[in-house]
């Protein structure tokens, strides 16, 4: 399957990141703009969008991917004025699991699930506060 991204998505990355994006209602949510994933594959799961996070590290890995809605991959990816250096330190000082990035001029919260923000500071080599 061949979600767009800007950056390649990897084999099981689909099931690592959509694992954790329910909602309680059982939707699969954007961690852009948190809202429901806008259709569904033939397969029945919903489409989503994997784009890479920090785009510094050496390695592809999984856990340093966003689970994103088309328009908000979009935004993340064209839009999208935070480099590595600012998105480590937001990721190393965030006492929610979430950060505040702006996308296309406006303000964004961009949320994580707790294990999804601990993942990534592992695979970014940041030390949680
Ligand atoms: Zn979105």
């Amino acid at each position: 399957m061949d979600h767009y991204v800007h950056r390649t998505p990897r084999v099981g990355l689909s099931v690592l990141i959509s694992e954790s994006w329910y909602n309680p209602f059982g939707d699969m949510v954007c961690q852009g703009c948190h809202g429901k994933m806008p259709f569904n594959l033939p397969d029945g799961s919903p489409y989503f969008e994997a784009a890479e996070c920090l785009d510094s590290l050496e390695k592809e890995q999984a856990e340093n991917h966003l689970a994103l809605c088309p328009t908000c991959a979009a935004k993340w990816c064209h839009v999208n004025p935070v480099n590595d250096t600012n998105l480590l330190a937001k990721l190393a000082e965030a006492v929610l699991a979430e950060i505040l990035v702006e996308l296309a001029g406006s303000p964004t919260r961009l949320r994580f699930t707790q294990m999804h923000l601990d993942d990534i500071r592992i695979v970014a080599g940041i030390k949680s506060p």
